[in-house]
């Protein structure tokens, strides 16, 4: 292969007059921002080649790169795979390496590239005729190569074969289109010359992906095998005058089944390459304008890959420096982790409960408002609690109203074995005990609510507070859920106590004559017509207003005593508790690695973050050390 000779005439407006020395700094960049990875953050320049099954596409790298790749039928490229081609002038050996996952072989000899290819295809995509799309890279540094960097697809294929997934095709389709639609990618489409153009695959796809062909090259191969009175059409088309693409086409003539059964050199392939577009009739022409021969693309491929970058470079370092930013917010937005030591870490925990304590504080002196409506906890507070008065109110209402109608309650209700006129103080009483009965069960459905509200609260602050922590969040809401169930039953106590204490029929002289007065109206009864002991003699009216007057007591007493209680137990007492229980937690030494021990997800972003940032910064100084350089 002609070394040095390869980058002689061409279009170097874009990169100046020391166009050879700007090379390999420029596809260097690009390859090293690769290796870094950076290519899961943004898309980088890349020339892609893509073809239809035996369209010559591997022979074509092969030329290029001056190594034998594997070839046969079928699918032989099942991964993409990164070919990496520096020029090295400065020294006469030849080296390669190859890795892909965690693996880096080093070749010594362009022979064992081939073996080397299939093995790392293997590993990566399995034995059978399976494909992925993890990458493999071949690094190949001599002085008989173009400096250039290309990707390899697997060929579009239409048919899957026995041992293969029947969605084969699909599947490399989809490969094939993640590379060739980024506006970053060049598309090297590889057609052969003895098919009618029109009809491939390879630049059907190219178009699909890049309709006004800005980024498509078209590869014209096996000029030798075109048939006789086809060859004007192969000229039209590469001279760019048939299916017109902005970057035209070239045409090369690689070695054919024949020419490596006889084992041809791949240089004497390119010196008969040459003579077969010199001695040609129809194809000189091409080969005078420059638009045939493997070293005339090498150095059009170089050409448009460097331009290529030039141009891409302020896009693509704006864009890693975006993405930087991007990275590290989101990583201080979840936190930098759990320190190591034990004792950061029992200070790390006490920061947290701390902060839970403290959001448990807030929610009880109502400084916190929930979100959401549910979460408001003094205005549904307000709600329960005004309900559970006019709950009361009207139940007192309805019945006194009941009472009216009833035309005998003095005959009925409250009377025994007196004397007409009588009524039995017994039976008054028990009057107002089964009324205020009936407040019991609304009372329960309050407290039930009231738990149901605060739990909800505190666990959403839990949610708030220890999202990262599974175990520590899970221990938070334990407690929440027992505790709420421990103060229920105590609430529930008190509650009960004080029905039963409202079973006592009392209240004080001055207060039941003043609400008398208040609720009498003008059929204010006189007090004290005790005739008999036990036994009082009431009008109708009268009676009605000693119940009324003695409800409007006990619902004014019950409408603030119960929602005390529930207050004390579900909020106050329910609330110290927590804060008492979580702050134990830090007495525990044991449990500290288990209760930080981070959520998977959030383990796994942040590491994913973490090494974006590595990557991105190492990315940012390898861009700021090229234009210095530059
Ligand atoms: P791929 O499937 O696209 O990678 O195609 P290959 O590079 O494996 O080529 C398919 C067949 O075409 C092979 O047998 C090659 O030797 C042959 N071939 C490739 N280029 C030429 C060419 O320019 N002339 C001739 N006669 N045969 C070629
Ligand atoms: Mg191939």
């Amino acid at each position: 292969m002609a070394a040095g000779g390869w980058h002689k005439h061409q279009d170097k407006n874009l990169l100046g007059k020391n166009y050879e020395d700007k090379i390999r700094p420029h596809i260097d960049l690009i390859d090293s921002l690769r290796s870094l990875g950076v290519e899961k953050d943004l898309a980088l320049p890349a020339i892609a080649v893509i073809g239809d099954q035996s369209s010559g596409k591997s022979s074509v790298l092969e030329a290029l790169s001056g190594v034998s790749l594997p070839r046969g039928n079928g699918i032989v490229t099942r991964c993409p795979l990164e070919l990496k081609l520096k020029k090295d002038m400065g020294s006469t050996e030849w080296r390669a390496t190859i890795s892909y996952q965690n693996v880096t072989e080093s070749l010594d000899s362009p022979g064992k590239v081939e073996e080397a290819v299939r093995r790392a295809q293997d590993n990566v995509a399995g034995t059978g005729k399976g494909i992925s799309s993890e990458l493999i890279t071949l690094e190949i540094v001599s002085p008989n190569v173009p400096d250039l960097t290309l990707i390899d697809l697997p060929g579009i294929t239409r048919i899957a074969l026995q041992d293969q997934p029947v969605d084969i095709a699909q599947q490399i389709k989809q490969m094939i289109k993640r590379y060739t639609e980024r506006q970053e990618t060049i598309n090297l489409a590889v057609v052969p010359s003895n098919v009618d153009i029109a009809t491939t695959e390879a630049l059907e796809m190219a178009r699909k992906v890049d309709p006004t062909g800005d980024r498509t090259i078209g590869i014209l191969t096996k000029p030798d095998l075109v048939d006789r009175g086809g060859e004007k059409e192969v000229v039209q088309t590469v001279q760019n005058r048939v299916y017109v693409l902005k970057k035209g086409y070239m045409i090369v003539k690689c070695r054919g089944l024949r020419e490596i059964q006889n084992n041809l050199s791949m240089e004497d392939a390119l010196k008969n390459e040459r003579a077969f577009f010199e001695e040609h009739d129809e194809f000189s022409c091409l080969l005078k304008d420059g638009l045939a021969t493997i070293p005339n693309l090498a150095e059009k491929l170089t050409t448009e890959l460097v331009s290529h970058i030039a141009r891409s470079l302020p896009n693509i370092s704006y864009q890693i420096r975006s993405k930087l930013r991007d990275a590290e917010e989101e990583l201080n937005a979840i936190g930098r982790g759990v320190p190591d030591s034990e004792d950061e870490k029992s200070q790390f925990l006490y920061a947290k409960i701390k902060c839970f304590s403290m959001a448990i504080t807030h929610v009880m002196n109502g400084d916190l408002d929930g979100s959401t409506e549910d979460l408001k906890l003094y205005k549904n507070f307000r709600n329960f609690f005004s309900d559970w008065e006019k709950l009361m109110k009207n139940n007192n209402k309805n019945f006194l109203d009941e009472l009216r109608k009833e035309v005998n309650i003095c005959e009925d209700r409250c009377r025994g074995r007196e004397l007409q006129g009588f009524i039995n103080y017994k039976r008054f009483e028990d009057i107002l005990r089964e009324q205020i009965l009936e407040f019991k069960k609304p009372a329960v459905t309050l407290l039930h609510s009231v738990k149901d509200l605060v739990q909800r609260c505190f666990k959403n602050e839990a949610s708030k507070c220890f999202d990262q922590f599974e175990n520590l969040h899970s221990s938070a809401v334990d407690k929440i859920e027992g505790l709420s169930h421990l103060l229920e039953q105590e609430a529930m106590t008190s509650v009960e106590l004080q029905f039963t204490m409202e079973k006592i029929i009392y209240c004080q002289d001055s207060m039941h004559s003043s609400a008398l007065r208040t609720e009498g109206g003008a059929a204010t009864p006189t007090i004290g017509l005790l005739v008999q002991q036990d036994q009082v003699q009431l009008s109708k009216d009268e009676l009605i207003c000693h119940l009324q007057a003695y409800l409007k007591g006990v619902t004014n007493r019950m409408s603030n005593q119960i929602p005390l209680i529930i207050q004390h137990f579900m909020l106050r007492e329910y609330a110290h508790k927590l804060q008492d229980q979580m702050a134990r937690l830090i007495t525990n030494n044991k449990q500290f690695t288990y209760l930080l021990e981070e959520t998977h997800q959030i383990s796994e972003q942040r590491q994913r973050l973490k090494d974006q940032i590595q990557r991105l910064s190492l990315a940012v100084k390898r861009l700021t050390k090229f234009s210095e350089g530059n």
